[in-house]
């Protein structure tokens, strides 16, 4: 069993490094929130007071950070990971962050003499307690082949997208079909209603026809048609309105730096920075279907 270093145990954290203790792995966690590491300790990890500290000894070392300025500050920062680890040491970030930041580190990593992926995660709070994540993995064969045994025991499904920073990449393409797919089904139930057409009418055309996507089959945004998601207990999350819009600000910003067009995509970072303005932060993305019916 292996000595891992855990850093950011907030609510995707936690209960990865908790999956990771009942491994059997020892795994020495860090995070700024006293509270979070009071949970992780409950879970049998052992807390360490410092990012220096949660590096020594470890084989392989998590991150699980909220944006890509304190991934940056972790790894590059003064008294960072890179400068505090011995050569060698695997690290995996799982935090979603924009992929220059996330190439950046991994050449900093490379250059160090370090193995290094960035594994962002979909699947949520409940992937992440459940151990059934799925990761989108960038980076070098070698280096996945040494994450792939951790990432197994934290998920269910790995996928290697390609080279550093493809991971983040694959999340951030991803979840803006996601986005657009989530309005665009919901602008369809609002016409729907103003048709006169019922909605599990309308489901059960459109989920075998050629409109059938996950944002309907899985995650439809009305009551009724499929009775698991979040429409059905008045929006409670679920994936909130806030991390869809973290991620479609991704996308845009990506899309610019790559000179891409996309059009929807911009759209639907304006559409959710309007529900979210409106104080829906914490409401379901699908819940966007309120604001689409001129509620609000
Ligand atoms: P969170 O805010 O609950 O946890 C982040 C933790 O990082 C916090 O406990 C914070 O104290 C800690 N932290 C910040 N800076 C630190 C530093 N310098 N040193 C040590 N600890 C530090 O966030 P989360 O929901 O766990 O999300 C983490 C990442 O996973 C984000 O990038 C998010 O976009 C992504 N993600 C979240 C979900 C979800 O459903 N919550 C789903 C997929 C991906």
């Amino acid at each position: 069993m292996a000595t891992i270093g855990f850093i950011g145990l907030g609510n995707m954290g936690g209960p990865m490094a908790g999956n990771l203790v009942k491994a059997g792995h020892t795994v020495n966690g860090f995070d700024l929130s006293a509270d979070a590491v009071d949970r992780f300790v409950a879970a049998g990890g052992n807390a360490v007071g410092s990012v220096t500290e949660a590096v020594k000894g470890a084989e392989a070392v998590v991150t699980m950070l909220p944006a890509g300025k304190h991934v940056r500050a972790v790894y590059l920062g003064e008294d960072g990971l890179l400068q505090a680890a011995s050569g060698g040491t695997l690290f995996i970030d799982s935090s979603t962050i924009d992929v220059a930041s996330a190439r950046d580190v991994a050449a900093g990593a490379a250059q160090a003499g370090m193995a290094m992926v960035d594994a962002p995660v979909s699947g949520g709070t409940v992937g992440a307690d459940a151990g059934t994540l799925t990761f989108m993995v960038g980076g070098p064969e070698g280096d996945y082949d040494r994450a792939l045994p951790l990432l197994e025991i934290m998920g269910k499904t790995v996928v290697h997208a390609g080279g550093a920073g493809n991971g983040q990449a694959a999340k951030i393409c991803n979840n803006m079909i996601l986005g657009i797919s989530m309005i665009g089904v919901g602008e369809a139930f609002v016409l729907a209603e103003k048709l006169g057409l019922d909605h599990q009418k309308l489901f059960d055309i459109s989920s075998t026809a050629s409109g059938q996507c996950w944002s309907l089959t899985t995650y439809c945004p009305v009551p009724g048609p499929v009775p698991t998601s979040p429409a059905n207990r008045d929006y409670q999350a679920g994936f909130t309105a806030a991390m869809m819009l973290k991620d479609l600000k991704l996308a845009q910003e990506a899309a610019q730096s790559a000179n891409a067009a996309t059009p929807l995509g911009a759209q639907a970072m304006a559409l959710y920075s309007l529900f979210v303005a409106a104080g829906h932060e914490n409401v379901d993305f699908s819940g966007i279907i309120k604001m689409l019916r001129g509620h609000d």
